[in-house]
C-alpha cells in the first residue's frame, strides 16, 4: 500500500484547496471522483495506518446492505477506474463473482475493494490522525502529531460514533460493550448469559454470532424497542427513498416534515436483512428441534431498556414492555448494545466550534450543498459527509448516494457544474403537484 504519512515538509508549505479529515468510504469515494479532475488540490487524512471499514463489526458471513454498483465512483462515473467492477477484473475474479450468484456482497469484499482503491490513490495519508484544525487568515490549518497541513476548504468524513445510552454508561468495560467492538471482545467472552440490546441489523448480527459460535451459550436475551424483529424494506418503491430525486425532493421540506419522512422510512435503512432473519430463526430451530441443545432464548420485542444495575453474578436489567405497559427484570453476564450510531462533530474542530452553526438538537446546521453553515469566509468551506440524515434524508448515513454526494461537492468546490446532477424526472411524485420542480435541485451558491 503506498502510504504518505502527514507529517512531511512539502505538506506544510503548500496550500490544498481541499484537506479531507477521515478516510472511510464517504472520502475515499470523493478522492476517487476527484482523481481525474483539474483544479483541485486536495489530500486526504486518515488516523489508522491503513485502511479499515468497520473492522470491529466484521464477522463471519456479514452481507452489503446496499448494491455494489452503488460503489464508491460508478453512478456518477461509471468509466472510473476506481468502481467495484474494476476491482473484480484486476483481480480476475469477475466471472467468478458473477457465477457466485450473490444475493448481496459479503462485506469481506466490499471492504477489499475499499481496500485496493485505498492502497492506489495517490493522495491519501494514513496514521495521519487530524488533532486540531484552527482558522488563521483565510486557510484551514490542521495540525498532526508530526507537522501541519494548509487548505482553503475542508471536508469532514469522520463517520458517525457509537451510541451508548446514559444507562450503560457507567458499565462500559469488558462484559458491557458496544457492537463496534464485536469482532474483539466476542471471542474471550466466555459467559452463559447474554443480552443484546437493539432490534437493527447490527443487533442481528452480533445474535447470529453468538448462536452460531458460542457452545457455552446457555441463556439469550434479545431486545428491540421496535413493535417486532422487523425486516429491511428492499423493495423497489421504498427504494427510491435512495435516489437523487428523493433528496432534491426532501429538501423542499421544513423541519418537522423531515421527521416525520424520516420516520415513516425507517425500515428502508435500520430494519434485519432477511437473510440475517432466517438464518437466526432456523439456527433457533435447529437448536432446539434438531440438536436439543437448551439454550433458553428470549426474544422480546417493544421493549426499552431503562435501567442496568449490578447484580450479585452479572447485571440486572429493568425493562419497560411498550406493547403491554408491563415492567420487567432480567440478568445477564454480559450486555452488548447494538444501539445505533450519531454523527458528532470530530474533537479536532472544536476550535472552530463557536463558529459553527447548531440547531435546536445540538447538530451542526448543514446547507443543501454540504457545507456547513459557520461564520467564516465564504471561499472557505467546511463540507461534512454523511451528516446529513436529518436535512438530506435517510440515504445520507448510507453508502447508496455517496458517489453523487462527492460529485455535489466537486461541483461547489469548482463552482461549476462539472458532473451532470440535474434530477432525472423521477417516477413517484414525491412533492404536491404544481411544486415548482426546476428548484429540485441542489442550488449552489458560488
Ligand atoms: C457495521 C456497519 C455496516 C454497514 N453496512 C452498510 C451497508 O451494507 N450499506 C450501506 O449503505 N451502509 C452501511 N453502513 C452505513 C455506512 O455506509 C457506513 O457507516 C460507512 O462506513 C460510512 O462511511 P464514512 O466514511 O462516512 O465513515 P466511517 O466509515 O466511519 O469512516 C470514518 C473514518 O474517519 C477516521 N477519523 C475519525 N476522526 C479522525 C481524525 N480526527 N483524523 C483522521 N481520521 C479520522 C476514522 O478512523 C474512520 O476511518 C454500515 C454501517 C455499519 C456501522
Amino acid at each position: 500500500m503506498t502510504t504518505i504519512f502527514a507529517g512531511n515538509d512539502r505538506l506544510a508549505e503548500e496550500v490544498l484547496d481541499l484537506a479531507g479529515i477521515g478516510i472511510g468510504p464517504s472520502n475515499l469515494s470523493l478522492a476517487s471522483i476527484l482523481d481525474g479532475v483539474e483544479g483541485i488540490k486536495s489530500r486526504f487524512f486518515e488516523s489508522r495506518a491503513e485502511f479499515d471499514w468497520h473492522p470491529g463489526m466484521m464477522l463471519p458471513d456479514v452481507e452489503l446492505q446496499s448494491s455494489y454498483l452503488k460503489d464508491l465512483v460508478t453512478p456518477v462515473v461509471p468509466t472510473s477506474p476506481w468502481s467495484f467492477v474494476s476491482y473484480l477484473v484486476a483481480h480476475k475474479r469477475l466471472y467468478a463473482f458473477l457465477n457466485a450468484h450473490y444475493d448481496a456482497v459479503p462485506r469481506r469484499e466490499f471492504a477489499q475493494y475499499l481496500s485496493w482503491v485505498a492502497g492506489r490513490l495517490p493522495n491519501l495519508a494514513f496514521g495521519s490522525e487530524v488533532r486540531e484544525v484552527k482558522h488563521e487568515r483565510d486557510q484551514f490549518v490542521l495540525r498532526f502529531d508530526q507537522g501541519s497541513a494548509r487548505a482553503r476548504n475542508i471536508v469532514l468524513g469522520t463517520g458517525t460514533t457509537p451510541f451508548v445510552p446514559a444507562w450503560a454508561a457507567p458499565f462500559i468495560g469488558e462484559r458491557c460493550f458496544h457492537n463496534s467492538e464485536a469482532r474483539y471482545r466476542l471471542p474471550d467472552l466466555d459467559v452463559a448469559r447474554v443480552a443484546v440490546i437493539g432490534g437493527g441489523q447490527s443487533g442481528g448480527e452480533v445474535v447470529e454470532a453468538l448462536l452460531n459460535a458460542k457452545p457455552g451459550l446457555k441463556e439469550l436475551n434479545w431486545f428491540s424497542r421496535r413493535h417486532n424483529f422487523e425486516p429491511i424494506n428492499d423493495t423497489a418503491f421504498s427504494n427510491q427513498v435512495f435516489s437523487p430525486e428523493y433528496v432534491y425532493a426532501f429538501l423542499n421540506l421544513n423541519h418537522d416534515q423531515k421527521l416525520e419522512a424520516l420516520k415513516t422510512s425507517i425500515l428502508t435503512s435500520d430494519g434485519l436483512s432477511l437473510s440475517t432473519i432466517n438464518s437466526i430463526y432456523r439456527r433457533l430451530y435447529s437448536l432446539r428441534y434438531l440438536e436439543h441443545r437448551q439454550i433458553d432464548a428470549k426474544l422480546s420485542p417493544g421493549r426499552d431498556v431503562i435501567q442496568l444495575e449490578p447484580a450479585k453474578e452479572g447485571y440486572r436489567l429493568i425493562v419497560r414492555n411498550r406493547f403491554d405497559g408491563g415492567v420487567e427484570v432480567a440478568h445477564a453476564d454480559a450486555i452488548i448494545l447494538a444501539t445505533g450510531y450519531q454523527f458528532r462533530l470530530p474533537r479536532a474542530v472544536e476550535p472552530l466550534q463557536d463558529r459553527i452553526q447548531f440547531d435546536r438538537h445540538g447538530r451542526p446546521v448543514l446547507q443543501d450543498d454540504y457545507s456547513l453553515v459557520w461564520t467564516g469566509p465564504k471561499h472557505n468551506r467546511i463540507m461534512a459527509q454523511n451528516a446529513g440524515r436529518y436535512s438530506h434524508g435517510i440515504a445520507d448515513s448510507q453508502l447508496s448516494l455517496m458517489a453523487w454526494r462527492s460529485a455535489h461537492i466537486v461541483n461547489t468546490l469548482l463552482g461549476r457544474q462539472h458532473f451532470d446532477l440535474e434530477p432525472h424526472d423521477s417516477q413517484i411524485n414525491w412533492l404536491s403537484s404544481g411544486h415548482d420542480t426546476a428548484s429540485q435541485s441542489i442550488a449552489v451558491d458560488y
